[in-house]
């Protein structure tokens, strides 16, 4: 394999919980290609339970999920000790200005509009990737 232009060692792991399969192939292609290892869950109770288990570095989460909502898996994560500092970017096709105070309000650290502008997208992942503490405010 390749190393990858800034090998992040050891290698972060993101999780991407999106149950649009399009979606997840072109998330999970765009952050491995940036080096890091990707966890995929296509159901809100399947990242929790990822979560729980593997705490990636950063969590990428959709909103609109059957059965658990993204809202209802970031409330219990950010609610738990074990979880609460893995940061987590919302995603959602649907998000007036409201919802998007919602997602905030739930506890996520960012939220992105889908569909998402890549480079903007990188660009966020990369600031909470960052050693530095993050200080990543998105305006999507
Ligand atoms: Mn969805």
């Amino acid at each position: 394999m390749a190393a990858p232009h800034h090998p992040p060692n050891p290698r972060k792991r993101v999780l991407v919980v999106e149950d649009n399969p399009l979606n997840m192939r072109l998330f999970s292609a765009m952050i491995a290609a940036e080096g890091y290892e990707v966890l995929e869950a296509n159901s809100g109770q399947r990242g929790l339970e990822l979560a729980q288990q593997q705490h990636p570095d950063l969590i990428i989460m959709d909103i609109q999920l059957p059965g658990l909502s993204g809202l209802e898996v970031t409330q219990s994560l950010k609610a738990d000790a074990a979880t609460h500092d893995i940061p987590i970017i919302a995603t959602t096709a649907f998000a007036t200005r409201g919802d998007e105070e919602t997602i905030m309000a739930s506890g996520c650290d960012a939220y992105m509009a889908k569909p998402i502008a890549i480079s903007q997208f990188l660009e966020l992942i990369e600031a909470f990737m960052a050693p530095a503490p993050h200080a990543a405010a998105c305006s999507a």
